[in-house]
């Protein structure tokens, strides 16, 4: 018989970007990660991603981390207020162990295209464009003195992965077009290399988080198997959708947690949430505890959430 201790717990997680205070679309993907991982009695892990130094901010950070323990929202382990510890800016050293594994398979390449390391600077976002035309593959531009990104020769697959909310996926991953930057030219990790090194490192077996990142999962599991690592399973929230159909984001400059704390009690809040994600029928006051008990992802809809008028 197998004993409890004998069982390894699931481990999911956090990881807030500090560049803003938290918008509804996080608070939603917060709440299905911690009652994901609650709901199956297990550990939860909050990593600060403030990887980019001209886009993070101490004080958001705080701001996060405690905005989340106001909803009810905690973890077991992880950054904290003034720490370093599970902060991405101090764990640079495990990206450049990462980049050095994959350089010594002969796996990384220069790339002298502007365009394209700053759009690899931020995790990406729909509508958002991906780099293409760059050549610095086959034909490497003359180094000028300049230093260049560091680009992953990705290899020529098709990924199958399972999401816990949207089914089996199939990615194909297509040399060249596909081949992403893993360190900008500025020397700051991409967050496709840190995201797959702290999951792996950190043990998190279980990502929960919202659906305008599903694009990058299969990117996450080729460099984690590159790396000799297992991939966690991931499991994606919908999106949130405003009235005119654009999408919230702390980027639009939508509500965030400052007005929200403002107007409801965290189990005002909660309800709301709640109501929206489809685990309740009404938006009633309820405590994120007492939404355990009885957590589906069958609840929960596939397609965009419409947000009501009243909230946004
Ligand atoms: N830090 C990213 C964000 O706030 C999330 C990364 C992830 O969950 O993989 O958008």
């Amino acid at each position: 018989m197998k004993m409890r201790s004998d069982v390894s717990p699931i481990v999911g997680r956090f990881a807030p970007s500090p560049s803003g205070r938290l918008h509804l679309g996080n608070l939603l993907s917060s709440l299905l990660a911690w009652l994901d991982v609650r709901s199956q009695g297990g550990v939860m892990l909050f990593r600060l991603e403030d990887l980019d130094p001209a886009r993070s901010s101490p004080e958001y950070a705080g701001r996060m981390a405690e905005d989340l323990l106001w909803l009810g929202l905690d973890w077991d382990i992880g950054w904290r207020p003034g720490g370093t510890a599970f902060a991405q800016s101090h764990r640079t050293e495990r990206y450049a162990a990462a980049l050095k594994t994959l350089e010594a398979q002969g796996l990384v390449y220069d790339c002298r295209c502007s365009r394209a390391e700053r759009l690899a600077a931020s995790a990406p976002h729909p509508g958002e464009e991906r780099p293409r035309g760059c050549t610095c593959r086959t034909h490497p531009k003359p180094d000028t003195g300049r230093p260049a990104a560091k680009k992953l020769y990705v290899p020529n697959e098709t990924v199958h992965w399972t999401d816990g909310h949207f089914g089996d996926q199939t990615d194909v991953l297509c040399p060249g077009e596909d081949d992403f930057i893993i360190r900008r030219s500025d020397g700051v990790y991409a967050y496709q290399l840190a995201v797959s090194v702290d999951d792996m490192e950190m043990g998190v077996t279980r990502v929960v988080r919202a659906q305008d990142l599903i694009s990058s999962t299969a990117r996450q599991i080729t460099l984690m198997r590159l790396l000799g690592g297992t991939p966690p399973s991931y499991c994606h929230c919908p999106l949130l959708v405003a009235p005119e159909g654009r999408k919230l984001s702390k980027r639009a400059g939508d509500l965030s947690m400052e007005a929200f704390r403002e107007r409801f009690t965290p189990e005002a809040l909660t309800g709301v949430l709640a109501k929206l994600a489809g685990l309740r029928e009404t938006a009633a006051p309820v405590t994120a505890q007492e939404l355990i008990a009885d957590f589906s992802w069958k609840k929960v809809p596939a397609e965009p959430i419409l947000v009501p008028n009243n909230l946004i």
